[in-house]
């Protein structure tokens, strides 16, 4: 399956939040969700009662979007997450936090997570001091993610530097980001994860 080419703040409005796929226009007054917040379309004004799959297909939607994942990736893992001790959703959740364009993103050492996808491919980021260039790569607590030492006086990161720099970081990262890293102190919990969606309904989705 192709990845989404569209107008991303579509899928914003369709979801009914923020998703965070655009950078710095996220974080400004010129966020369509705040204007418009209803679905695009003709009939995006429209008001009709959701159905139980309609509000699980939803839910899955969003944290797909929100993560960047593609179908097959996503239900990946949801597989993994089965496996893993705990609650299915919670562990869904965790596992995509987990992933090295995200906490790149979350550090601020990128504007967003299809940028920090794009850096991580070339070459941008260190893992553990070791040249790293996959995206969905799953960090573990305690990994050291750095900007490598060549990308850190570049025009790219002096923007990223002056647009996130005052971005809050999770309180289960600490990023130090005179010196471009960022430590992963332990995965993240529910209550870290600001994603706005009832992960059990991805849940009864996939348990059909
Ligand atoms: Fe567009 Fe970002 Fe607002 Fe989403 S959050 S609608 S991507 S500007």
């Amino acid at each position: 399956m192709a990845r989404y080419t569209g107008a991303v703040c579509r899928l914003c409005r369709r979801e009914g939040q923020k998703l965070f796929l655009k950078g710095t226009k996220c974080y400004s007054e010129h966020c369509p969700v705040a204007a418009r917040n209803y679905a695009p379309g003709q009939h995006g004004q429209s008001r009709k009662k959701v159905s139980e799959y309609g509000l699980q297909l939803r839910a899955k939607q969003t944290a797909k979007r929100y993560y960047g994942v593609l179908e097959s990736q996503f239900r990946h893992y949801f597989e993994m997450a089965e496996r893993k001790p705990g609650m299915t959703g919670e562990n869904l959740l965790r596992l995509l936090e987990s992933r090295l364009d995200n906490i790149v993103y979350r550090a601020g050492l990128a504007n967003s997570r299809a940028e920090a996808r794009q850096l991580v491919v070339h070459n941008h980021y260190k893992l553990n001091g070791k040249k790293v260039n996959i995206p969905s790569l799953l960090v573990k607590e305690g990994d050291v993610i750095s900007v490598a030492e060549k990308s850190r006086q570049s025009e790219k990161f002096k923007a990223i530097d002056e647009t996130c720099g005052s971005r809050p970081v999770p309180m289960w990262l600490d990023a130090d980001r005179t010196n471009y890293t960022v430590k992963v102190l332990r995965m993240p919990n529910r209550d870290d994860i600001d994603l706005d969606v009832q992960e059990h309904l991805i849940v009864e989705l996939y348990s059909k």
